[in-house]
């Protein structure tokens, strides 16, 4: 036997031990979630929940919710509260949003095409080619994103996909025919694509951003409710509209609740994937934890209450910071009635605003675990000024 065989044997032995303690750690650390709660998240997602038009989304929603908490309400502009006991003064929120970006039916042209608005931070790189659904009263109707030929555009002067040039094609050759569908100026429109599953590891699909945050919080209050854990305080499980268009709806609820706490959850951006820059964005990883957001608009004791929770119970977490605002539904709960202790805890997501985005299972389920475990730390009364009396 030669030296370099000796090597590969010993190698390969070295593999195998490796894989078998690889093999007993999944094992040890069994998922949170069950097939219900995943059948939840699959239907939530494939549902659209455009927003200012995301009622049937928070349907679904609800009905999964109900049986783990008490009571719940809506207001006028659709955002969904599930309550934990409604009769307590101490209020604490947990929130993600419902809405998901998507497109308005904007000009119809005479021959049959339609250009379109934003309805939301949608992006017009990845319009061409894509298949969508328009949303009208007579049921959806489909169409595509047209883009001319490969073979017929100049190389010299090719033109990017812009809100000038993308157009979609149902199939008509005249106003009329768009009309007679159902379609009219105003209607909006989603893409087809639906969730997956990537190696086992990612779920991928439309709109993660942020109905998963929906599923989150909804499987804290299962958690909750399975688990038997009392609550000193009244537990506000807020799904909100409108958040793609400035934080309208968690601006609106923040009023209605008058929380004393609010602790949200939404996504940020992986930096690991190509093109990505970490000077720019931040050295954050899908499978590495929760995102936890330094910046103004966090309050710092609570922020620490959430490390301790995360500490305690072994659960990972990233770090970020912002130099003003966080960009999520926290500004508008801590900017609001007087400041409300709000912070932020991210789930990392890669391709935000595509229609693959994806997020790590592990990821998810740790996110839901510290909103959890922080929860149970939180007193009723709990004051979290920085200078006491
Ligand atoms: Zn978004």
């Amino acid at each position: 036997m030669g030296r370099k065989e000796t090597r590969k044997i010993v190698h390969i032995k070295y593999i195998k031990i490796m894989a078998k303690k690889t093999t007993s750690k999944t094992k040890a650390s069994k998922s949170i979630l069950n097939s219900k709660s995943l059948d939840f998240l699959r239907a939530y997602l494939n549902n659209a929940s455009p927003t200012g038009f995301e009622s049937e989304g928070q349907k679904l929603w609800l009905d999964y919710i109900k049986p783990y908490t008490d009571d719940y309400f809506t207001d006028n502009y659709g955002t969904a509260v599930a309550v934990i006991n409604p009769k307590a003064d101490f209020k604490v929120v947990i929130e993600a949003h419902a809405d998901e970006i998507s497109w308005f039916v904007h000009y119809i042209t005479n021959d049959g095409f339609i250009y379109l608005r934003r309805n939301g931070g949608s992006d017009h790189m990845i319009a061409p080619s894509k298949r969508v659904n328009i949303h009208t009263e007579k049921g959806i109707v489909k169409a595509v994103f047209g883009w001319p030929a490969i073979h017929v555009r100049d190389a010299s002067k090719e033109e990017p996909p812009s809100l000038k040039n993308i157009f979609l094609d149902c199939g008509c050759s005249t106003k009329k025919e768009i009309e007679e569908l159902g379609i009219h100026v105003g209607c909006v429109i989603t893409y087809e694509d639906e969730f997956m599953v990537l190696n086992d590891r990612y779920y991928v699909g439309r709109a993660l951003d942020n109905r998963v945050g929906g599923f989150m919080i909804a499987e804290v209050a299962r958690l909750i409710k399975e688990s038997k854990t009392k609550l000193p305080f009244g537990l506000y499980i807020t799904n909100s509209v409108q958040e793609e268009v400035g934080l309208r709806g968690a601006e609106m609820i923040t009023h209605t609740i008058k929380p004393n706490v609010a602790i949200i959850t939404d996504v940020c951006h992986d930096t690991q994937s190509p093109m990505m820059n970490k000077i720019a964005s931040g050295d954050l990883a899908c499978g590495k934890g929760p995102v936890l957001t330094y910046g103004p608009a966090v309050q710092n004791n609570l922020l620490k209450l959430i490390i301790a929770a995360a500490v305690n119970k072994k659960i990972p977490f990233q770090r970020s910071a912002v130099s003003r605002a966080t960009g999520t539904d926290t500004d508008a709960f801590a900017y609001s009635i007087g400041g409300v202790p709000s912070a932020l805890i991210s789930l990392p997501l890669r391709y935000m605003h595509t229609t693959v985005e994806s997020v790590h299972k592990e990821d998810v389920e740790n996110v839901i675990k510290l909103i959890f475990e922080t929860l149970k730390s939180i007193k009723n009364n709990h004051d979290f000024k920085y200078n006491k009396k």
